[in-house]
């Protein structure tokens, strides 16, 4: 992989470009995504962004999300996309697998393929240039970086500084992770001097939610948290029933995890949701524990050292009964 440096030149150039980023996008997937599309517009390219999958609807006042294409609704559409593109930007996410059934058509692609993400152990070999920096807050500050340091920060306008901020915000818990470095803060006082109406992105993201959505967070940390205070650890199950009981789509279990973290003492909070296709996983922590290697040593999955998701193929009694036995092993760290 060559350093994303080598791109700035090429990028006065037109060409036909493709952005992706992870399955679900989330406020950084999404914002990173829309931010370089508005960049790559204004010099002249010729752009799509490509979505492995649907997203959540509090992400659809982002400036231009509507050109945005649904892989899974659009196939043909994408499959030609990908065969003339020049370029293949690949954003929060580090290996093909996380864009679930889009991962073969990007792997086959025969354009130059970029990658811009701040996860654990990137799959580097199948990029040809690229920036994989884990001290990153988020994929939208990386972005950030990349449009400055190709002296384009003159391009930055409002919408592209609201997708820039919500990217950010999201990743570091509203500016709460130690992820939120001097850099990020410095980054939002610029977005500032370009315009940005900072309150307006919280109020998309975090003040826009249906009446079921908030009664389900209060039914599930009632009825469905288990706290296990020799392990200091939290543990939220939801099953089918309660999806469909509360009507929760795409996007309104973002956030849940984090609730447990905020009860005195708790060091990790874990989340599993019985999803038609697997057991989906997130896990989050504090202080030293681990939570990448864990979710990739007994979850299939990985992600950052304080927040990381996984799978399962089990059905949601075997997984949960699998984590309770696995925490054991852990007692050490989290007591
Ligand atoms: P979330 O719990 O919000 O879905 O994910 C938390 C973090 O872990 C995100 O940075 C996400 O990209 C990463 N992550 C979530 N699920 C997986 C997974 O199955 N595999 C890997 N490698 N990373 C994941
Ligand atoms: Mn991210």
């Amino acid at each position: 992989m060559k350093p994303i440096q080598d791109l700035y030149p090429l990028l006065t150039t037109p060409r036909k470009v493709v952005i992706t980023a992870h399955q679900k996008p989330d406020a950084d997937a999404m914002g990173s995504s829309l931010a370089l599309y508005h960049l790559l517009i204004k010099l002249g390219h010729q752009v799509t962004v490509v979505s492995p999958t649907n997203w959540a609807g509090w992400l659809n006042w982002m400036p231009a999300v509507e050109t945005v294409v649904d892989y899974e609704l659009n196939k043909e559409q994408v499959s030609s996309l990908l065969a003339e593109a020049d370029w293949l930007f690949c954003l929060d996410f580090n290996i093909f697998h996380r864009t679930k059934n889009l991962a073969p058509l990007l792997a086959a692609a025969p354009c130059t393929k970029i990658l811009i993400d701040h996860h654990q152990e990137p799959d580097s070999v199948n990029f040809d240039y690229g920036i994989s920096l884990t001290s990153k807050s988020s994929t939208s500050e990386m972005i950030y970086d990349f449009i400055v340091a190709s002296g384009n920060s003159d391009l930055i306008d409002e919408g592209m500084a609201e997708c820039l901020y919500a990217g950010v915000m999201a990743d570091t818990g509203s500016f709460r992770f130690p992820s939120a470095s001097a850099d990020v803060h410095a980054m939002v006082a610029e977005l500032k001097r370009k315009g940005l109406q900072h309150t307006g992105v919280h109020e998309h993201i975090y003040d826009n939610f249906l009446e079921n959505r908030m009664r389900f967070i209060g039914h599930v940390l009632s009825n469905r948290m288990d706290i296990s205070y020799d392990y200091n650890t939290a543990l939220i199950s939801i099953s089918k029933k309660d999806l469909q009981r509360y009507q929760i789509r795409t996007g309104d279990t973002e956030g849940l995890v984090n609730y447990p973290l905020s009860i005195q003492g708790i060091k990790l909070a874990a989340l599993v949701i019985d999803r038609d296709e697997e057991r989906k996983w997130s896990f989050r922590s504090k202080a030293g524990f681990d939570v990448n290697t864990f979710a990739r040593k007994h979850f299939e999955g990985g992600g950052h050292f304080n927040a990381s998701g996984g799978r399962s193929s089990d059905s949601l009694e075997t997984t949960v009964q699998h984590f309770i036995s696995v925490i054991k092993e852990y007692a050490s760290q989290l007591q």
